[in-house]
């Protein structure tokens, strides 16, 4: 398929115009029904790959240590993310361990290994197959990942629980709430920005060569 970075549909009607070079902070308008087509990402882009690496730091965190402590009795009992999806399946629910383990553990990992790659191989000139399944995946992905129904959940259970026995919130669920503000701010980074500025990159690499 031919690519044509020079241009821009408008996702509302289809029009289709001229990519013009964004100031800082800018915004490109349809000219036919005023939606947005697309808007200044340069700083923002010096932004996301830290807040993605310190996402995958909480991230690790929030699964190498319990989510919450409970006492009760004098019986102490702690959990961390891995222990409650067992702990599921051995109860007699695989599937809800299933989607925990999918939507909570996997696809968040998935998704911010594969933005740091993007950020990280933008300046290539050769655009890899890597480099495509890289934006399809995050784009799948992005419905998915449910870290914050999780975390309501937790939150939800920590407030019932502490009625009926002593509950410590673990430094794995401080570690969730910070990874949900992460990952939200990460990905209202527009990726077609990354897309652009990798065929132009390519482009200008032809360009030279030749
Ligand atoms: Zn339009």
């Amino acid at each position: 398929m031919q690519e044509a970075p020079d241009l821009i549909a408008c996702e509302e009607c289809d029009a289709v115009h001229r990519r013009l070079a964004l100031g800082r902070n800018e915004v490109a308008l349809c000219r036919c029904c005023g939606a947005e087509l697309e808007r200044d990402m340069s700083t923002h882009r010096r932004r996301v790959l830290p807040l993605t690496i310190a996402g995958l730091f909480m991230y690790i965190i929030a699964n190498a240590f319990p989510i919450v402590e409970m006492e009760l009795k004098g019986m102490v009992s702690q959990t961390t993310l891995m222990g409650a999806v067992l702990s599921l399946n051995s109860q007699g629910m695989p599937l809800v361990a299933f989607l925990v383990l999918t939507t909570t553990l996997l696809f968040p990992l998935m998704q911010l290994l594969s933005l740091i790659y993007l950020l990280t191989s933008i300046n290539n000139v050769e655009r890899s197959p890597a480099f495509n399944l890289s934006v399809r995946l995050i784009q799948t992905l992005r419905p998915w990942v449910m870290v914050e129904v999780f975390l309501l959940g937790v939150i939800v259970a920590f407030v019932k629980l502490t009625s009926m026995a002593t509950v410590v919130p673990g430094i794995a669920l401080w570690a969730f709430g910070a990874l949900t503000l992460l990952l939200a701010s990460v990905f209202s980074f527009d990726l077609r920005y990354i897309w652009w500025m990798s065929s132009l990159e390519k482009r200008e690499g032809k360009h030279v060569g030749t």
